[in-house]
């Protein structure tokens, strides 16, 4: 076995709820557990490998003996080792991360788009309960700009979805930036904002949020996440007020556009995929893979396979906000279905 050592630089940051992360290449940050931690402290003066498994007291061929490998293999892919990464190893748990994420997003970065985080840094003097109270004040206007909005008899014609789509496009172009300033406004940087492909095909922008991991508050968590929704809110509500002061035919047009926009934003805020609303959800409730977790954790208890480490001792509490989770998911797809239904009879007519 070769001598193992941890390369230099490399710093413990403490993050959300006390947990410890080490940002790893690609700007993304690695949550640690406890054995991980021993496992680094060791690593930090070097050891050989069977000297290792020997400290720890396990045997290579035991199942710790395999999840202290395991921990070692995640250690060298990224490049946190003396050891060069295991590039297919790397490429394969990268396709099994965007899998399991529901993550099938093509990723265009733009260069130099940090700088936006530099206009929220000139905002941080702004006490966040006023942004808090601003996104509330905004909840119930959208909800009252949206109350009475009910599809035009005709469906959208061509020259309305030429107008609908690029006011859509600069919509999320600003809702992404917005994110964009959050992470500026807690002195958070941006390394990495581009356009998207969602499913490869449907063109939406992205900004890598990763480094709020890093934040301690739960509350300031979220609202790195609900910055780009609260765009959202100020567009519907301006599209809302503008339709109640139009004549025909501007009135089927922005009824559209708000239909639209209703849409987009029920798909962000749905509590399943890595959409704003899951991690507004992740971040308030304190977790962290909360989806893995929760439906881990109800396969085990259906299964009565015997669960993974993380899942053993799980308090009743979060047993039951686990499952409560899962009923949200539920809500949503019925929810989802019954908007897809009614849509396919609409256009059936
Ligand atoms: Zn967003």
């Amino acid at each position: 076995m070769p001598f193992l050592q941890l390369k230099t630089g490399i710093e413990i940051i403490v993050g959300a709820e006390g947990r410890l992360y080490i940002e790893v290449p690609g700007e993304t940050y690695l949550s640690l557990s406890k054995p991980s931690i021993g496992l680094l402290e060791i690593l930090k003066d070097g050891v050989s490998g069977q000297e290792l498994f020997n400290r720890f007291g396990v045997l290579e061929v035991s199942s710790e003996g395999k999840r202290l490998a395991d921990l070692l293999e995640i250690l060298q892919d990224y490049s946190l080792l003396n050891l060069s990464p295991n590039d297919e190893r790397l490429r394969r748990r990268q396709k099994v991360h965007t899998t399991l994420g529901l993550d099938f997003f093509k990723r265009i970065p733009i260069r130099n788009a940090h700088f936006l985080a530099r206009f929220g840094q000139s905002a941080s003097d702004v006490p966040r309960v006023y942004l808090w109270v601003c996104i509330c004040v905004l909840a119930v206007a959208t909800f009252f700009a949206c109350a009475n909005v009910s599809p035009p008899a005709a469906p959208p014609q061509v020259q309305q979805l030429l107008v609908i789509a690029p006011l859509l496009l600069l919509q999320l172009a600003i809702h992404e930036a917005f994110h964009a300033f959050a992470m500026g406004y807690f002195g958070l940087p941006v390394t990495d904002v581009g356009i998207g492909l969602m499913f490869y095909v449907i063109p939406t922008g992205y900004v890598d949020r990763s480094a709020a991991v890093l934040l301690p508050s739960r509350a300031d968590r979220a609202l790195v996440s609900a910055a780009g929704p609260a765009v959202d809110l100020v567009a519907l509500t301006v599209v809302g007020a503008t339709r109640e002061f139009s004549n025909e035919p501007w009135v089927a047009l922005w009824t559209w556009l708000q239909i639209f926009q209703l849409g987009a934003l029920a798909v962000n805020l749905n509590p399943l995929s890595r959409s704003d609303g899951y991690y507004m959800l992740e971040a308030l409730t304190g977790h962290t893979n909360l989806r893995t977790h929760a439906l881990r954790l109800i396969f085990h208890d259906i299964t009565r396979i015997p669960p993974p480490n993380y899942l053993v001792g799980v308090s009743k509490q979060r047993h039951f906000a686990y499952y409560l989770y899962v009923v949200s998911i539920l809500l949503y797809a019925a929810f989802s279905f019954t908007l897809v239904i009614t849509a396919v009879l609409y256009a059936s007519g």
